[in-house]
């Protein structure tokens, strides 16, 4: 068994709608990012004889860094005249909770590894964990077969 973990980090901002509380106002956290991949065998890029690229996976939590985390129905973020658009990232559900950030990772992840190892018939199992405070952690995992 093969397993290749992916720390990152990434600053951004990002606010709950409809929640009663402090959440709902626009804040930021210091968001920790791990993914954890494992397979039997990962396949090899043969010239490199290397199997995932690690910036790859990483770039995914990078991507969000220095941004506004919204929900698609939060539309005042998304017009234009009052947010950059490359300021923001929109995350599936209806907020931008910690377990929609996990999951927005996880979808990216699976992209990623679909593009490495297209059609070579490999299992693998995918877990990301996502610490958005120093004592809340959201993972999520997944069971894959490219
Ligand atoms: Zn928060």
């Amino acid at each position: 068994m093969e397993t290749i973990r992916a720390h990152s980090h990434f600053h951004a901002a990002h606010r709950q709608l409809d929640y009663e509380g402090k959440c709902a106002w626009v804040h930021g956290h210091t968001w920790r990012g791990k993914f954890v991949v494992q397979a039997e065998r990962f396949p090899r890029i043969e010239k490199l004889d290397m199997s995932v690229d690690f910036g790859a996976l990483k770039n995914i939590f990078k991507f969000m860094d220095h941004k506004m985390l919204i929900s698609p129905r939060d539309t005042v973020f998304q017009q234009p005249e009052v947010f950059e658009p490359e300021g923001v990232v929109v995350i599936p559900g209806k907020n931008p909770s910690v377990e929609n950030v996990g999951h927005y990772c996880l979808n990216e992840a699976e992209k990623v590894l679909e593009g490495l190892f297209p059609s070579k018939g490999v299992d693998y199992r995918i877990e990301v964990t996502i610490q958005e405070t120093d004592n809340n952690f959201f993972t999520a995992e997944k069971q894959v077969t490219i």
